[in-house]
């Protein structure tokens, strides 16, 4: 433990965000991290608890405790503490493969549940990962680590999110020969397409990519699975396959107008955003936000990202629409600690949003009803009131007549979530799927209903987190390599 008096001589200190008016001129990250100095002093408040409930990694009532890898934060909090900022690495590389990526996009699960959060503001420990992470890589001491020996056996990894590249990099390491087929033209799933710039820039994942190559991992990507490689081909080729496809299915919404030019999914429009900054490519005229009114469905954080990049690319008002209620301010009886807390947050886009129009772009239980168009495009969309009533022993959101509103819009972005992963893979493989339509596959082996085949990630979980897919991806990997190791037949 650091400093035992630490956690009462100095307060929570928090990364600064950039100032709205510069930022929302670009692209890059929003975050300014803190100094070294600062984070010094930030280690210094962690109490070394004795239950650390931080790296509790479980999940009670459906909500997370602690992180889901088992960091060993309050160990990395005292090697943090002390500027053995090394070695700090060291101890967080032996849990997670890829700090520097929750390091911006955790929602920190660990911080929900840190022991001094149940009196005082959490430690910052999702910025000690970060300062810690980003310390090494910049300094090029996050070294390729070559296996030191060879299965002689082959795995497919289909998919390279942060569930397959935790994966490859996993089986990799155990000795097996490892290829990762991505369709898109470049490897990082939704931590490259999805996850915008502005929280995570892509040359971090373009980094780490190119060290898990020469570690000897091979990338194949712009290569579909049964559509440019049939599966029949695949699990010919390859001693095991691991799918990590994801959750890629979007939740749509039903109201008549969906088809108009101008409604959009938020994946693809943010997809097109990065590719646009990426490789120039245009962005597509039915996504132009330029001088619009863009309405977003979908008051999660994806909603948030959508917001941001529109701001950025020169939306002239932006509102947005969630069906739930607002979150409360405070735990509420039912959410106490050391449970993920369930509060009211305001995040970047909204942030921005309310410095630029004057005004938090968010509107609660409301929903929009009719989407209209001149032409072929759209131009108002009708919202409505909602409540929840309980109908048959289910809540369900019940339309408040007289509240309908119709507001002016020129891009209607929806995120409204994800409906589970895509068929074609299921269907072709003829996998079993769980009662949400999530491949099916138990959490110690991991295998689908086909003796080769695993599943991990948002394909096996449902939509999820980072830090889950990665958490995902090594047990997979694990269990694959048990299986290899095991199996006669290959
Ligand atoms: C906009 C957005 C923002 C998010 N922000 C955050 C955040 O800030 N923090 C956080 O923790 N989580 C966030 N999430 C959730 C998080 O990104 C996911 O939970 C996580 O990426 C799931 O990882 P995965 O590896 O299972 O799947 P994915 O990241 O979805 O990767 C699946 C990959 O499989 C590929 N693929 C699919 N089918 C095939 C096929 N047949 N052949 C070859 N390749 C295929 C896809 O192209 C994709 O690259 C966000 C999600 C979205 C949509
Ligand atoms: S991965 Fe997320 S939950 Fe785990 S220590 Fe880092 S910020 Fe916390």
């Amino acid at each position: 433990m650091g400093k035992p008096t630490g956690f009462m001589e100095y307060e929570r200190t928090e990364a600064g965000h950039r100032a709205v008016a510069e930022r929302i001129k670009d692209f890059t990250e929003f975050t300014v991290p803190q100094s070294l100095e600062a984070l010094n002093l930030q280690a210094a408040r962690c109490m070394d608890c004795g239950v650390p409930f931080c790296h509790g990694g479980f999940v009670v009532q459906g909500s997370s405790i602690g992180c889901p890898l088992s960091n060993l934060i309050p160990e990395i909090n005292d090697l943090a503490y002390r500027g053995e900022t090394e070695k700090a690495y060291r101890r967080l590389t032996k849990t997670h493969p890829f700090p520097e990526f929750t390091a911006r996009v955790c929602p920190a699960l660990c911080e929900g549940s840190c022991t001094l959060g149940e009196h005082e503001p959490p430690v910052t420990v999702k910025e000690i990962e970060r300062f810690v992470s980003d310390e090494m890589l910049q300094a090029g001491k996050a070294l390729p680590r070559y296996p030191k020996m060879t299965t002689g056996k082959s795995v497919a990894v289909v998919g390279s999110g942060p569930s397959g590249l935790a994966c490859a990099d996993l089986l990799n390491q155990l000795g097996n020969s490892v290829t990762v087929f991505e369709r898109a033209e470049r490897a990082g799933g939704l931590l490259m397409y999805g996850i915008p710039n502005m929280k995570l820039e892509k040359q971090i994942v373009e980094a780490r990519v190119a060290l898990m190559r020469d570690e000897g991992i091979h990338f194949q990507v712009n290569t579909e699975i049964g559509n440019d490689y049939p599966v029949l081909a695949l699990m010919r080729d390859f001693d095991a396959i691991v799918l990590c496809a994801g959750a890629t299915q979007e939740r749509l919404l039903a109201a008549p107008g969906s088809d108009l030019t101008g409604v959009v999914t938020a994946v693809p429009y943010l997809t097109a955003s990065t590719k646009n900054l990426l490789d120039d490519t245009p962005m597509p005229v039915e996504m132009d936000a330029r001088d619009k009114d863009v309405i977003v469905v979908g008051g999660g954080d994806t909603g948030t990202d959508c917001i941001a990049t529109a701001i950025r690319r020169g939306a002239k008002s932006v509102s947005q629409f969630e069906i739930m209620p607002k979150l409360p301010e405070e735990r509420a009886a039912g959410n106490p600690w050391p449970l993920w807390p369930r509060v009211f947050k305001t995040d970047y886009g909204q942030e921005e949003a309310i410095e630029l129009f004057g005004k938090d772009p968010r509107e609660y239980l409301t929903t929009v009803k009719e989407i209209k168009g001149d032409g072929h495009r759209v131009s108002s969309v009708v919202t409505v009131e909602v409540k929840w009533e309980d109908q048959n022993g289910r809540l369900a959101p019940v339309e408040q007549p007289g509240t309908e509103r119709e507001r002016p819009c020129g891009l209607l972005l929806t995120a409204m979530g994800f409906t589970g992963p895509e068929r074609t893979l299921i269907d072709q493989m003829n996998l079993q799927t769980d009662p949400r339509g999530n491949v099916k596959a138990d959490e110690e082996k991991y295998r689908t209903s086909l003796p080769t085949v695993f599943a991990a990630g948002d394909m096996r979980r449902g939509p999820s987190l980072v830090v889950w897919a990665i958490f995902e991806g090594i047990r997979a990997a694990k269990a694959c390599d048990r299986y290899l190791r095991k199996s006669k037949n290959v």
